[in-house]
């Protein structure tokens, strides 16, 4: 899969092991047509090179349909216990492989390894659901209403799925996507983010080293500018999965519509926890920590934004922020660390330009707002944990996603005045409800417009047996995660058969 250089950068002027992957294309690694490369660079520490991956172009995308295609013939008629079985064994590796891989995540995104462990563990899980589910996949029988006639309904595969992948879950993702549709019976081309295409590529060697035959899944690594179009617009993909921006996710949305293709989009998110004053003020400073600062606020399901009543506000606002400050920043690898570095020097400078933003909006900045860029932090992307309090919510900061360690916190009156807060956005992914009374938790879990709501819990720790998505500009309606995963990667046929032995003809044989 990779063969080592010797010829790579160097940290601290020793030289250091590069590794250069190829595309993975009918069983085989293969370099781009392009001739072409692009570096993953740790982002901790720009110096470390995690390898060297194919820049690809449309030649490469064409063959691994192709190949997928071809695959498709034979995957489709493997019983989908057995398929399960391999995905089975898939999982068991990948929890040998854990600690392994958790590290490659951590040098290639900059999340720290607690968290990179629990990305690992998301694949290792859906790979245990997903066996499982190659022996349910149960359809509908039915009565029929005309006399020995029999009547079902049976799952089927779509054909070749093809998927995009964002870099904050470079793992997960892809599992969520490439687990279930095999189980199904379909063969995949997935393109990796070009921040994070490692881990991507040990979930498929796995996979492959698992028994995944040749052609079942193809990666292509490389930029969506380029690979984007190519993969999404080929007639013989019938189903295209993505986890993205909302931008691209309207751009993947059209192509997809105009040839009839599945499509699924999991898009951006600006998540509210609501704080009542009844709450149990610790668990939701705990947790306005976790769901606010994991994975550097990089997660569509970030709790991006704390909407706290009147009556506890600047008891939480003050120890809030005291917390915050405290946060260790630094690099993942390092156990202690609690927070790592944005993804790359783009993402830094969108979170920075939010930090002007919400100060020329009028925003209280109570902490951090500044790049770490003194002794080890020198090498990387680092940005303090930045906390805006009396924040406005129509303001910037407030609607749009950051992607980052900012978060806003906006007072409110009462839990109706938090929920109109809560719901006045363009997303509707994860939300979040603190209080100790039960009939205001019902009431936010009816009225909270998102696909998940947490009570005493943040925005973030979804599990992987449940339907995960959003509504709005978060999707397009389909879910990832557990059984929503097998709706959108088969499709419904239905059977009659007719053992009565003469010509019966629905709605018109009858007896009025
Ligand atoms: P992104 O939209 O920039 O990129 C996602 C993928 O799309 C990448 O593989 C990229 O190469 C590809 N891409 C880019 N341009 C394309 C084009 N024109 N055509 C086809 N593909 C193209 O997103 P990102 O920065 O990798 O990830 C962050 C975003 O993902 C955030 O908005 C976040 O909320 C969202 N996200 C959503 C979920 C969810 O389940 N709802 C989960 C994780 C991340």
């Amino acid at each position: 899969m990779a063969t080592d250089t010797l010829t790579g950068p160097t940290i601290m002027g020793t030289a250091t092991r590069t590794r250069v992957f190829k595309n993975f294309i009918d069983g085989e690694w293969v370099e781009s047509s392009t001739g072409e490369t692009f570096e993953d660079r740790n982002p901790a520490d720009t110096r470390d090179v995690v390898g060297i991956f194919q820049k690809s172009g449309k030649p490469d995308v064409d063959a691994a349909i192709d190949a997928a295609k071809r695959a498709f013939a034979k995957w489709r008629l493997v019983p989908a216990p057995k398929r399960a079985e391999i995905v089975y064994r898939a999982g068991e590796m990948l929890m040998e492989r854990k600690e392994e891989y958790s590290r490659d995540m951590t040098r290639e995104m900059g999340k720290i390894i607690k968290e990179t462990r629990g990305d690992v563990q998301e694949a290792i899980d859906t790979a245990y659901y997903m066996a499982g589910e190659g022996r349910r996949m149960f359809g509908p029988t039915t009565p029929s209403e005309l006399p020995n006639k029999f009547a079902m309904a049976v799952r089927q595969p779509l054909g070749v799925c093809a998927m995009i992948t964002p870099w904050n879950f470079p793992m997960a993702i892809p599992s969520w996507k490439l687990l279930p549709a095999i189980v199904c019976g379909n063969t995949c081309v997935i393109k990796p983010a070009q921040d994070t295409p490692l881990s991507t590529f040990n979930l498929v060697r796995t996979l492959s080293d698992a028994g995944v035959p040749k052609g079942v899944i193809n990666i292509v690594s490389g930029f969506g500018s380029r690979i984007g179009a190519p993969l999404m617009e080929h007639p013989e993909v019938r189903a295209i999965s993505l986890t993205g921006s909302t931008d691209v996710g309207r751009i993947v949305g059209t192509t997809a519509a105009k040839s009839f293709k599945h499509c699924s989009l999991e898009l951006g998110g600006k998540n509210p926890m609501i704080v009542l004053d009844d709450a149990n003020l610790d668990l939701a400073i705990d947790g306005g920590l976790w769901g606010g600062f994991g994975t550097t606020g990089q997660r569509c399901t970030a709790t991006s934004r704390i909407i706290v009543q009147k009556g506890i506000y600047s008891e939480f606002v003050e120890r809030y922020v005291e917390r915050a400050k405290a946060l260790k920043v630094g690099n993942g690898l390092d156990e202690t660390v609690e927070m790592g570095p944005a993804v790359n020097e783009a993402q830094l400078k969108t979170d920075l330009d939010y930090v002007q933003i919400g100060q020329s909006e009028g925003a209280k900045m109570k902490c951090g707002g500044h790049r770490l860029d003194k002794g080890d932090y020198q090498y990387g992307w680092f940005l303090e944990p930045t906390v805006f309090i009396d924040v406005d919510p129509k303001m910037r900061i407030a609607q749009e996603e950051i992607f980052g360690p900012v978060v806003s916190i906006i007072p409110c009156d009462s839990l109706e005045s938090a929920i109109e807060i809560a719901n006045n956005i363009e997303y509707g992914l994860s939300s979040a409800l603190y209080t100790k009374d039960v009939n205001k938790a019902f009431t936010a879990m009816r009225d909270l417009h998102a696909g998940i709501t947490y009570i005493n819990a943040p925005t973030i720790g979804a599990e992987v047996h449940l339907p995960f998505g959003g509504v709005k500009a978060t999707g397009n309606g389909h879910r990832e995660g557990g059984f929503g995963a097998i709706d959108f990667y088969t499709e419904w046929k239905s059977i009659y058969v007719d053992y009565s032995d003469k010509l019966q003809k629905a709605q018109i044989d009858r007896v009025d």
